[in-house]
């Protein structure tokens, strides 16, 4: 029989082995636990279950199978979770029939062969063995360069557009890539000519764009320092962070992520250890990418070249993240270094400064107080106008009244006159994300109740039936899910019960929440508590009716339910 990849997949894979690559695992019992990746906690609640392959938190309700714990993780979706997994697993997927190639699929065949043109170019040119020796000057060594697939763009006007047709992909599929353009004279050439390549991937490492940079010094004065692959139909700049493919395990890991400006800035963070960066490549960040980095956290470092006093997109998009509730700090570079000249010089001295990262309110009223003189009116003034709108943008009332108490006693104003200032100030940020990331993980559930002790019910009698299936009688049954009710009705009929998902969920829950309690007891309470539940609901609708009703005017349905509501409510009441 032809097993199909998946199966293949979950074959070869051991799911204790495939999540251990990603969160630390302790062993209990016949399972694993570990602190959920996937929502905040102390306690670990997420469950692997080296016997069904199934892990399942049950703090937040998620689990699934090894495919469902890649997408979540990964923040991809379920075909490049398959992709990731096949990989691991050493299974070839079968390649898609030409024919039905789409344009997407060929646009992203034109930038990976783009990609390893450009990395030949590096490796064998004598312009691009000049390049690599700049790079290497820099201190990005070998490794790091074949690992972000640095390449080199000869100066030429059709080299990349040349080799591309003998490969069989037209002008226009070239310039819809973004690598050439035609000239008024109707001429094509291509877009990147005598540069270093950094080439811009996807989250799923797929090459989807390109930035290209001057490294000679009269290239720098003559020549645009910087050409980049414009918007297409794989690469939108406002949607994309720089290295997060390559950092963003790193990233959950270190619940941070630490943002940089440059490309070789990311690259050098990444190879002095700091794999929770990204660059983002000198543009402000966008509501889009806010939503993309709060999957993996919502504590940000920045290392920018950041001036409190002026109005740069790089202080509008730290003040977009302050409002959209991310905590920052910032990492203060001396002026005019970058990250990757401090890490080249001492990469000690680099996580050193991480370590000594302020917050921003620390970072606004150090640096604003330090400028401007607080003794005067003129500096209170200046002072204020800086600072009002960053405390205004605080979500947190309780952290606001803190810097509102703190601006007023180094202004030497009563907190009054600060609260009657920040009234003035129009500082929130009404910026929505205009569209949602593809591929968005659902947001964490909250199970009701009701199904908690539904599903505590079902799991107890599953694992437990000679003890426990006589609780459930017919009464009672009806309190159920179908799905769950069927399971009770197999189980009675003395009926083999299929080992699906959700069975092998309700074994796991089983091993988990029913060590060391007495079975019985624990069906009896739930079921006592889904009966309250259930009466409570009946009465909610009856009162409704008795509403509509008494409008209505009809005085005998309202005397029938009324007394149909007290006897319901005193069976709550007596049991009570
Ligand atoms: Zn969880």
């Amino acid at each position: 029989m032809i097993s199909s990849p998946i199966d293949e997949i979950k074959n070869r894979l051991d799911i204790v082995e495939v999540i251990s690559s990603y969160i630390k695992l302790q062993k209990a019992g016949a399972n694993f636990r570990a602190v959920c990746p996937f929502h905040s906690e102390k306690k670990p609640s997420l469950f692997v279950s080296p016997t069904r392959q199934i892990w399942h938190c049950f703090g937040c309700g998620q689990g699934g199978d090894i495919f469902r714990f890649v997408m979540q993780i990964e923040g991809v979706e379920f075909g490049d979770a398959l992709r990731i997994l096949a990989q691991k697993a050493g299974i070839e997927l079968k390649r898609q029939d030409p024919k039905l190639k789409t344009e997407r699929n060929r646009l992203y065949e034109i930038c990976e062969l783009t990609c390893r043109f450009f990395e030949k170019q590096l490796a064998a040119s004598s312009v691009g063995q000049e390049a690599e020796k700049y790079l290497l000057g820099r201190g990005i060594n070998k490794e790091s360069l074949k690992k972000w697939r640095v390449g080199y763009a000869p100066a030429v006007w059709q080299g990349l557009s040349d080799f591309l047709n003998s490969r069989g992909y037209q002008k226009g599929e070239i310039e819809k890539a973004g690598l050439g353009l035609t000239s008024e004279k109707g001429s094509f050439y291509d877009r990147f000519r005598g540069r270093i390549i950094f080439p811009i991937f996807d989250l799923n490492s797929q090459v989807i764009g390109f930035g290209g940079r001057v490294f000679k010094e009269k290239d720098k004065k003559e020549i645009a320092k910087y050409v980049n692959t414009p918007q297409t139909m794989l690469y939108d700049k406002g949607k994309l962070l720089y290295g997060l493919d390559k950092s963003k395990v790193a990233i959950r890991k270190n619940d941070a992520c630490i943002m940089v400006e440059g490309y070789v800035d990311a690259i050098m963070a990444f190879q002095s250890g700091t794999e929770n960066v990204v660059a983002t490549s000198g543009t402000a960040l966008t509501p889009f990418q806010l939503k993309i980095l709060k999957r993996y956290s919502s504590n940000l470092l920045t290392a920018f070249d950041m001036d409190v006093a002026g109005d740069s997109a790089t202080k509008r998009g730290i003040e977009l993240a302050q409002a959209q509730g991310f905590n920052i700090k910032i990492i203060t570079m001396d002026q005019g270094q970058d990250p990757a000249d401090l890490i080249l010089e001492s990469p000690e001295a680099w996580q050193q400064k991480i370590v000594e990262a302020k917050s921003i309110l620390q970072f606004y009223f150090e640096n604003t107080f330090s400028r401007f003189d607080a003794g005067t009116p003129e500096g209170k003034r200046d002072i204020s106008k800086i600072i009002l709108p960053v405390i205004k943008r605080i979500p947190n009332v309780i952290e606001r009244a803190h810097w509102i108490q703190e601006l007023a006693k180094r202004l030497g104003v009563k907190e009054e006159v600060v609260e009657e200032g920040l009234k003035n100030v129009n500082g929130a940020y009404h910026e929505v994300a205009s569209a949602e990331p593809a591929g968005e993980p659902e947001p964490i559930k909250i199970i009701p109740r009701k199904q908690l002790l539904e599903e505590t019910v079902a799991a107890l009698v599953v694992n437990n039936p000679e003890n426990t299936l006589e609780l459930i009688n017919q009464d009672c049954l009806c309190w159920f899910s179908p799905h769950i009710q069927t399971i009770f009705t197999d189980l009675k009929k003395g009926k083999k019960i299929e080992e699906d998902d959700f069975i092998k969920y309700l074994y796991l829950k089983a091993e988990v929440e029913g060590e060391g309690i007495d079975c019985k007891n624990e069906v009896q309470l739930c079921l006592r508590g889904i009966e309250m539940i259930d009466t409570k609901s009946r009465l909610d609708s009856i009162s409704q009716e008795i509403k509509k009703a008494e409008t209505e005017k009809e005085l005998e349905r309202v005397q029938n339910l009324t007394r149909e509501f007290n006897k319901l409510a005193n069976k709550l009441v007596v049991k009570e």
